[in-house]
């Protein structure tokens, strides 16, 4: 059994993972302070003793020991992340100091939930480790895009200098069930706005892409890298590489749901990416046989039913 702290463990993705790592045998810390994550994510989990809920904002310095952490603190979506710029720069940065400073004196190994935006709007395509990426340092999009990026530098610096063994996960679009309703990301607006027959909002034209990864995939991922060889230092691209267009998912959504609704095009927000893939060689070379398996009919039908509960 190991002792796991999981920052952000109250949201999205941050719930999946508690549950699975509670479901191994492991002993969990859910560390959130309730931003964009629930308590409702995490209900089911409440009653299991190997599970503690801690009120907290990684902003400030936490000391417990444990032996692996899980750094996933931080808005993801959009509306949330843009709502207090300052504070998702703080939290980011300030957040991966304080988690980085606990794993030092823990000796413990920590992964970072890393993601596709520090490669802003791709130059090239589709996305390979190695690409450094076309982020508009003062954009919409920069207090989420370079604190992340300030996080990733603050890892490998840690590493090299410290030897802390770190971990780093650039994660593309994921979706399933616990996503926030209100959170205004693509793939939950588009199965609420079609659960309620009303218009579908596609941004610009809908041709831009994306690729979705199901929240089920990503947790293996997440994983299997943090139990990478003391050899993986750097960051490794966790998402599907099968790409869409809005179009696509949105006529996909309809038809799922049989819903009346009719798409309406509204602006396309500043900075949004046009395209995105991830290339996924390195992940499927350091990780043991990974690769996603959730199609997107099967992972939206998942999400849907999810949706359906709350709405
Ligand atoms: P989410 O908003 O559902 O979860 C983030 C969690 O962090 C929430 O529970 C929130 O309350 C908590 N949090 C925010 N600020 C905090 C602070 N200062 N102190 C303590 N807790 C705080 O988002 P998610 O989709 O589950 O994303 C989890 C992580 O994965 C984030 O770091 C995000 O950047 C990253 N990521 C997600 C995606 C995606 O598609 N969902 C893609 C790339 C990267
Ligand atoms: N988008 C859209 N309609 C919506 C919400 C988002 O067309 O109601 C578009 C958005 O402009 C972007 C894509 O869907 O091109 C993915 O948006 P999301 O916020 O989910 O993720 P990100 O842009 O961070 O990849």
């Amino acid at each position: 059994m190991k002792k796991i702290l999981i920052t952000g463990g109250a949201g999205f993705i941050g719930s999946h993972l508690c549950e699975r790592l509670l479901n191994e045998g492991n002993e969990v810390i859910c560390l959130d302070n309730f931003f964009t994550g629930s308590k409702r994510n995490i209900l089911h989990l409440m009653d299991n003793p190997y599970f503690e809920v801690v009120r907290h904002d990684v902003t400030m310095p936490y000391f417990i020991e444990v032996d692996e952490i899980y750094n996933l603190a931080c808005p993801a979506s959009p509306i949330h992340y843009q709502y207090n710029p300052i504070k998702t720069i703080k939290t980011s940065v300030m957040g991966a100091i304080n988690m980085l400073g606990l794993a030092k004196r823990i000796n413990g190994k920590i992964l970072q939930a890393s993601t596709s935006e520090v490669y802003g709007d791709p130059l090239i395509h589709p996305q390979t480790e190695d690409y450094w990426g076309n982020v508009n340092p003062i954009g919409l999009r920069s207090c989420y895009d370079e604190g992340k990026r300030c996080a990733e530098s603050l890892f490998v610096n840690y590493h090299q200098k410290n030897s802390v063994n770190i971990k780093i996960a650039r994660i593309f679009n994921t979706y399933g069930p616990h996503m926030n309703i209100n959170d205004g990301r693509v793939v939950s607006n588009f199965i609420v706005q079609a659960l309620k027959n009303e218009d579908i909002t596609i941004y610009g034209t809908g041709e831009q892409t994306r690729s979705f990864q199901f929240v089920s995939d990503l947790i293996e991922g997440f994983i299997q890298l943090m139990n990478t060889d003391d050899t993986v230092h750097y960051p490794v691209n966790l998402g599907n590489p099968i790409e869409f267009s809005m179009l696509e998912l949105a006529k996909e959504v309809i038809d799922l749901t049989n819903s009346k609704s009719k798409i309406t095009h509204l602006p396309l927000p500043q900075d949004d990416p046009i395209q995105r893939k991830p290339n996924i060689d390195l992940a499927k070379k350091v990780l043991d046989n990974w690769e996603p398996k959730v199609k997107l009919r099967d992972g939206l039908t998942q999400t849907i039913e999810y949706f359906k509960t709350v709405i």
